[in-house]
């Protein structure tokens, strides 16, 4: 199928910031840190199983000076000068998205001394750009807890902790590496072009193939990417290439559907009532202990349910005005949620050719069934009324250039997964 796609250049320019920043006057804010795990019961359970995983697994603190010295005293860092000492040692994106952060922070109570700022800030935005949803949808829901905790793999969960009433959401914080890498490699795959004022993008497959050959790069950070992934459940150190200016705004919209769909479809278990105590082991998933960290026992029905909720709070608080400018990233925001499954659907077919587990558990409907799950919801009256239909379907630009990504490095990855096998026996 051949399809392309005009758009007009001010629509596609519209930037969608991955942070939104409050401000407060600094003057109330600054001095000392405040950890809302000290008066919170969820937090101050979250806080010490955080301190169990990196006290018995150092290695984890290897690249992470903020770690380290929360780790290095009970009392952690004490001063927000030392965050902002501290932070400056890391290596954040770039100058401005530093101080973006230590803007944020420098308001903001910290849920936990082992709460990576930078998850925090982008999983706080995540959840604060569906409220307007979630208010309108579940008016008697409110801004649930969130943290992460590091199981090596791309976990996130809705859970009660035990001796604690509120839900709280939990994520590793691999899975912005995984939506990140991944976004960025789909994104730079799809043929962007501008004449007159217009913005076009090809769906043609033959058109992304050429881009790829003409962009070897393109190629080799996806397989890299995926190899990681399939290997040892999180592509963590696969490259990473800085995209230029109309793709990188494609990845931004993209990626925002990937974070906010996933933190959405876990909101989604809580404003259902599907959060509730469970038995918690924690694992270090790796690759000798290839499973999840912790069980949560939610039907395969309370997924596929929380996947539309998931959807429905993501694509109605990016389409809230109704203007065209909304309505088109709302519906490159569904066009995430679609490549979210799909990817997990790929990386579980390798992982079942390497004999690993799946990241579908028992727990969760093959990756498959809920992309279809969501296919048809989609079209149901609800989702129907809110207008995507005046775009073409993103979901079709983001499979094609997935299915063309697949095609020109399954060469390189049949070799890698072989050797890996090889390896293994
Ligand atoms: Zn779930």
């Amino acid at each position: 199928m051949s399809l392309v796609a005009k758009l007009a250049i001010a629509a596609l320019a519209v930037t969608t910031s991955v942070v939104a920043l409050g401000y407060t006057a600094a003057a109330e804010c600054e001095g000392s840190v405040r950890y809302l795990s000290e008066n919170n019961d969820p937090y101050r359970v979250l806080e010490g199983k955080q301190r169990e995983i990196y006290e018995g697994n150092t290695e984890l603190l290897d690249r992470d000076p903020y770690l380290r010295e929360q780790l290095a005293s009970k009392e952690g860092i004490q001063t927000f000068e030392d965050v902002v000492r501290v932070l400056a040692q890391m290596d954040l994106v770039d100058d401005e998205f530093g101080r973006q952060l230590v803007q944020f922070l420098r308001c903001e109570p910290l849920p936990t001394r082992f709460e990576s700022p930078l998850s925090f800030m982008l999983l706080k935005n995540s959840l604060e750009s569906l409220t307007a949803a979630r208010t309108k949808l579940y008016p008697n829901s409110q801004l649930p807890l969130f943290g992460s905790m590091p199981t090596g793999t791309i976990d996130a969960q809705a859970t009660v902790f035990e001796g604690a009433e509120d839900p709280i959401i939990i994520l590793d914080r691999n899975i912005y590496q995984f939506t990140g890498k991944f976004s960025k490699t789909i994104s730079a795959t799809i043929p962007i072009g501008s004449d007159g004022g217009k913005v076009s993008l090809s769906y043609d497959k033959e058109d992304m193939r050429r881009r790829l050959h003409d962009n070897p790069w393109i190629v080799s950070d996806f397989s890299q990417a995926m190899l990681f992934l399939v290997t040892s459940g999180a592509p963590n150190n696969a490259h990473e290439t800085l995209l230029d200016a109309d793709h990188n705004r494609m990845h931004a919209r993209l990626v925002n559907g990937l974070d906010t769909f996933i933190v959405g479809h876990e909101l989604g278990h809580i404003v259902l009532g599907h959060a509730r105590s469970s038995t918690h082991e924690l694992h270090m998933a790796g690759d000798d202990r290839d499973r999840p960290i912790e069980v949560v026992d939610h039907s395969q029905e309370d997924e596929l349910a929380a996947d539309q909720v998931g959807l429905r709070l993501l694509v109605t608080s990016q389409a809230a005005t109704g203007d065209p400018g909304d309505l088109l990233d709302a519906a490159i925001a569904a066009a995430g949620s679609d490549l979210f499954f799909k990817l997990l659907d790929l990386a579980d077919q390798y992982r079942l050719k390497i004999g690993k587990p799946t990241f579908s558990d028992k727990a969760h409907p093959p990756a498959a069934s809920r992309s279809e799950n969501l296919d048809r919801y989609l079209q149901s009256p609800e989702m129907a009324g809110i207008g995507l239909n005046k775009f073409p379907d993103f979901r079709l630009l983001t499979r094609n250039a997935l299915e063309v990504l697949v095609e020109e490095s399954t060469p390189s990855l049949d070799k890698a997964f072989a050797d890996y096998r090889a390896a293994k026996h």
